[in-house]
């Protein structure tokens, strides 16, 4: 039997998410026995896999994949779970993986499970936990059909790696040209962050508390020293003051680093909602009584406009020195 997982990637290279579903799989196999296969669609680097576990990588190099397409992305992984034998899918939680697995779990009938935190607890039932009521509970969850799907919550297992030999095939699924007409992508706008929100192993995200956009030359410039990304509120979002793409919580990104340093930002429970999954958060906030520093690691009570120099001064002599 095997796991086929969905390999996406960044320029032609497994992204972050690729190598964690790999892990993943990899260490269900060893209980299980199972081989793992990737598919990708026009991995250039797919040989990276086989240091998460990789058995053999199916890439797709029909260029009419080349652009993200739901439908037929959805086909081809129905078209190599059939080859394949796979018994269980794994995709991330990634724009392009919410959007085709739903379409994957119809045409094979499968149960599907999103937000999956852990390896199955059991084979026989199938049981896995997954996140509930926006990281506020958990559930169990027993999945019943021959295929099952799994959507692994970002962060949430991890890289291990697990080094084996693999192999590349071409892998040609059969779809019509008609299935790419439906949807054409005429335009690609990049986030401004130099370091992708979804991958960020630190973020640095601003609030209402910053007062303007003109005050972020101090978040950019804490995320350029810590090699981070930034992120903000949905308010600061709402008033321009910074992209769409950068708010966080419930209505906007999920987002699980391993540090998360909010600064001016209340705390509320929507915003809570898309950073409470992050292993570490630094809260900055002026006010004591911010509901923020329930959530905290770490709390810094103070003037962002005071503390936040002198910790991007203190960051600079530690880099120097070190
Ligand atoms: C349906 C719905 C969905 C929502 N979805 C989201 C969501 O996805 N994401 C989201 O963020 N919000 C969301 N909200 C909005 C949310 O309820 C809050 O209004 C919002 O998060 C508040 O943003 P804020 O913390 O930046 O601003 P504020 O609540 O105004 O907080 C500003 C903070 O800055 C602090 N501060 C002020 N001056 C300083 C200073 N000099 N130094 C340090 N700290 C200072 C203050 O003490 C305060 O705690 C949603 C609301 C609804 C109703």
């Amino acid at each position: 039997m095997a796991i086929l997982i969905y390999a996406e990637h960044q320029n032609g290279k497994p992204n972050k998410t690729a190598k964690e579903l790999a892990s993943y799989a990899s260490a269900f196999a060893a209980r299980t026995g199972d081989q793992v296969i990737a598919l990708g669609f026009g991995l250039t680097e797919p040989e990276e896999l086989y240091r998460y576990g990789v058995h053999k990588v199916l890439n797709v190099e029909d260029p009419r994949f080349a652009d993200f397409n739901a439908r037929a992305y959805a086909e081809a992984f129905r078209q190599a779970a059939d080859a394949t034998g796979a018994s269980l899918i794994l995709t991330g939680q990634t724009a392009d993986a919410l959007y085709f697995t739903p379409l994957l779990a119809g045409l094979l009938q499968s149960a599907y499970v999103t937000q999956v935190i852990d390896l199955p607890e059991s084979v026989e039932p199938f049981t896995v936990k997954r996140k509930a009521f926006s990281n506020k509970a958990i559930a169990h969850v027993v999945l019943k059909t021959p295929v099952k799907i799994l959507n692994l919550a970002k962060n949430s297992f991890g890289l291990r790696e697990n080094a084996v030999e693999g192999t590349v095939e071409t892998f040609a699924p059969q779809v019509d040209d008609g299935v790419f007409e439906d949807i054409k992508r005429v335009k690609v706008e990049k986030a401004s962050g130099k370091v992708p929100l979804s991958d960020a192993e630190i973020i640095v995200s601003g609030g209402r508390g910053l007062k303007g956009p003109e005050n972020w030359g101090m978040i950019e410039e804490l995320a350029e020293v810590l090699g981070a990304a930034t992120a903000c509120s949905k308010p600061v979002a709402d008033m321009g003051w910074r992209p769409h793409s950068e708010h966080v919580g419930q209505t906007g990104k999920q987002v699980a680093p391993n540090l998360y340093i909010a600064i001016g930002i209340s705390g509320a429970i929507q915003h809570l909602a898309g950073v409470n999954s992050s292993k570490n958060i630094l809260v900055i906030n002026i006010d004591p009584e911010a509901p923020f520093f329930k959530a905290a690691d770490y709390g810094v009570v103070g003037d962002a406009f005071e503390v936040v120099p002198a910790l991007i001064e203190k960051l600079k002599k530690f880099k120097l020195n070190s």
